[in-house]
């Protein structure tokens, strides 16, 4: 009896302070309980545009999985010239448009996508252009030390892989506490991190439209006029799914080893034997 509790109580403390649990508890508890004044509102003023799938790093659990779905696709510039254009057409005004990979300054046209996106920020000044970079290898480095001034530089300065995220490639649907979930509310990344353009479209956000390249379910809205809440909320009940973010809404801690669920496993194994054709955006 001693042992069983002795052993109870340490797998309580590995999980969290009581604090932290007891919050958890009422989190989790609301999100189920409330879920109409508790979930997150779909953030339309930023955006994340996916250059290339190609990385300097291989991270333990990456959302964009480029380690084990690699690709040397790319958005092509003629695609960013479209939604620019789709973007001034409507009046849309972008608060931060960050360019992000894989590893976005390999794309071999970087400066070309940023010429097309200069005439935006010179209409919208108070919007800012990102480029969101590991900062790892010479190549990366020769590039960011060209960017023009006006370009903000998220640098993440690594030296080696990062090793310690949440579970991505760790399914919701694979696991039972997650059956009958709305998914459709997404996860807090779609309020913080915002939209997503990829070549094959535009999505609810860059972990989703992940999900879409390496699933191919081909979902990637055409045209910015028809980003609405009815599409993107389909987006997300399909996405979320098979995104292992979903369980941020659960409070999910990081983790340093590579988790990936039974789906993910089919989808990489059906990838890397022939990948899915998306249509193009
Ligand atoms: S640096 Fe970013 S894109 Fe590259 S492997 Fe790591 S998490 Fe993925
Ligand atoms: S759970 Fe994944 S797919 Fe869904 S909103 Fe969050 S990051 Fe996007």
């Amino acid at each position: 009896m001693k042992v069983k509790f002795r052993n109870f109580l340490r797998n309580r403390l590995q999980k969290g302070p009581p604090l932290f649990n007891a919050l958890e508890f009422c989190h989790d508890y609301l999100w189920k309980r409330f879920p109409s004044i508790f979930s997150w509102g779909i953030n339309k003023t930023r955006i994340e545009i996916d250059l290339t799938s190609q990385c300097t790093l291989k991270c333990f659990n990456c959302n964009r999985a480029v380690k084990h779905a690699p690709s040397s696709e790319i958005i092509l510039p003629e695609q960013i010239g479209r939604f620019m254009n789709q973007s001034i057409e409507l009046n849309w005004k972008w608060k931060l448009i960050v360019l992000i990979g894989g590893e976005p300054t390999l794309h071999p046209h970087i400066f070309d996508i940023l010429d097309i996106l200069k005439p935006y920020k010179t209409s919208f000044p108070g919007s800012v252009i990102a480029v969101a970079t590991n900062g790892y290898g010479r190549h990366v480095n020769d590039v960011l030390a060209n960017l023009p001034a006006w370009v903000y530089i998220a640098n993440s300065k690594k030296t080696t892989h990062i090793n310690s995220f949440q579970s991505y490639n760790d399914a919701p649907i694979d696991a039972r506490n997650y059956q009958g979930e709305d998914f459709s509310r997404g996860c807090r990344l779609v309020e913080i991190c915002g939209l997503s353009l990829t070549r094959h479209g535009l999505y609810c956000c860059g972990p989703g439209a992940n999900v879409d390249r390496v699933f191919g379910f081909d979902v990637g809205i055409k045209k910015l006029a028809d980003l609405d809440d009815k599409n993107l909320k389909t987006q997300l009940a399909l996405l979320c799914k098979y995104c292992g973010h979903y369980k941020y809404n659960y409070a999910e801690k990081e983790i340093s080893v590579e988790k990936i669920s039974p789906s993910w496993q089919v989808a990489f194994e059906k990838y890397n034997k022939c990948k899915p054709r998306l249509s193009l955006y």
